[in-house]
């Protein structure tokens, strides 16, 4: 977290060298939003030629614990970023002694580990399933909260690091399976839909939430994200307050995505959170006011939040592993605006590129896979 003589800072004008730890897709949209502002960026990675690196002024490569090498890319930058939550706290301690890093060290120590997570929500007031560790033989047999999801600590991505379970044996050969890692047990939420709150907070501390976007997940992971979403206002007020409190909670500069669960009684429940742009925002790009990257380089920088009103109705659809083969089909579709991540092999499992179909796209047919059926448009008529 910042303290107040950083409130002051100067700003960070376009011309500036924004440093982006980790070169993915998410570096990669983040660099294209700086240049169009203006702003160069330098991106570390330990891959070499990184798919964000193909994209920004400079690459740095080097692995998470290389000081020289994480010196070396401090020096060429003004301000420092990352793009995935599991960069090392240490890493970041150590960029922050050359240059600021926002947002920072507490929101990654949070999301790393989902114990800590979920007793952070807790802790600001933010509702989340019930929840006990399975972090050994005593903890296991203690546990009740069943039927349930157990996750691994840290490290999990995309579903993987988790097993559904329904009685306790199953819990026990499940704990095994995951090699008796550190895991949470949560308790499985008979979900009406799945949303999130995409929330900017600046350095003077004013914030900003995106519109909430309805997410439909496969295999644990992301397919598709619509807005509007179609949930009743006083789930989508509910939802962008506790956005805005885990923001103001982290003290963040930068930006912060909350996944949540909707219940079929209308409350709303955090599942977790993600220090940076978030695959469930991209619709931003071509649908918004201003792009979540965007609004990422605009936080850091100490300028003006940008404005997150709706252009227009639009529907994510992630390109995983083949889909993204189709992409000549995309490109004859009008309606459908391709983003590809540039990444050499396709393998299963992994985001390749997505399609924002933008404007009335719930009246014409859809050219991607078999996955585009967008989910039912939620109703929830009672708010709890
Ligand atoms: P990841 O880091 O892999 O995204 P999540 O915790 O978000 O991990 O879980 C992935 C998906 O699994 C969620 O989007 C949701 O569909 C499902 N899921 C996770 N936890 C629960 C839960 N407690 N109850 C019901 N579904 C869950
Ligand atoms: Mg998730």
């Amino acid at each position: 977290m910042e303290n107040s003589s950083d409130r002051t800072a100067a700003v960070i004008p376009p011309g500036s060298t924004i440093g982006i730890l980790g070169g993915g897709q998410l570096g990669r949209m983040t660099a294209l939003a700086a240049a169009r502002l203006g702003y160069r960026s330098v991106v570390y990675s330990p891959e070499v030629d990184s798919i964000a690196g193909q994209v920004a002024a400079g690459q740095v490569e080097g692995e998470y614990d290389d000081k020289a090498a994480l010196a070396r890319f401090a020096a060429q930058v003004d301000v420092i970023t990352y793009e995935f939550e599991n960069v090392p706290e240490r890493t970041v301690a150590e960029c922050e002694r050359y240059r600021p890093v926002r947002p920072g060290i507490a929101p990654i120590h949070f999301a790393q580990h989902r114990l800590r997570e979920k007793a952070f929500f807790r802790q600001a007031g933010i509702g989340t399933a019930d929840y006990q560790p399975v972090c050994s033989e005593a903890d296991l047999a203690a546990a009740t909260a069943l039927p349930g999801i157990l996750k691994t600590c840290t490290e999990g991505y995309d579903g993987k690091g988790q097993a559904r379970v329904t009685t306790q044996d199953g819990l026990k050969a499940a704990w095994d399976r995951l090699g008796r890692r550190e895991c949470i047990l949560e308790a499985l939420v008979d979900f009406h839909c799945e949303i999130s709150a995409i929330v900017a907070r600046g350095l003077d501390g004013t914030a900003r939430c995106f519109p909430i976007g309805l997410n439909d997940h496969r295999d644990g992971i992301l397919r598709t994200t619509m807005v509007p979403s179609g949930l009743p206002e006083t789930v989508l007020a509910r939802a962008e307050r506790l956005g805005l409190q885990l923001a103001e909670s982290l003290g963040l500069v930068g930006l912060v995505a909350l996944e949540m669960f909707v219940t079929r009684d209308g409350r709303v429940l955090a599942n977790e959170m993600a220090p940076r742009p978030h695959n469930s925002g991209h619709w931003t790009i071509d649908a918004c006011g201003t792009s979540q990257f965007e609004q990422l380089v605009r936080a850091i920088c100490g300028l003006p939040l940008g404005a997150v009103d709706v252009l227009a109705p639009s529907r994510m659809e992630n390109l995983i592993g083949e889909e993204a083969g189709d992409w000549l089909r995309f490109m004859a579709d009008p309606t459908a605006r391709l983003h590809l991540y540039g990444k050499a092999k396709a393998r299963p499992g992994r985001k390749m590129g997505h399609v924002i179909y933008v404007g009335n796209w719930g009246a014409l047919p859809s050219t991607a896979s078999a996955h585009a059926t967008p989910p039912d448009r939620p109703s929830i008529s009672r708010s709890a």
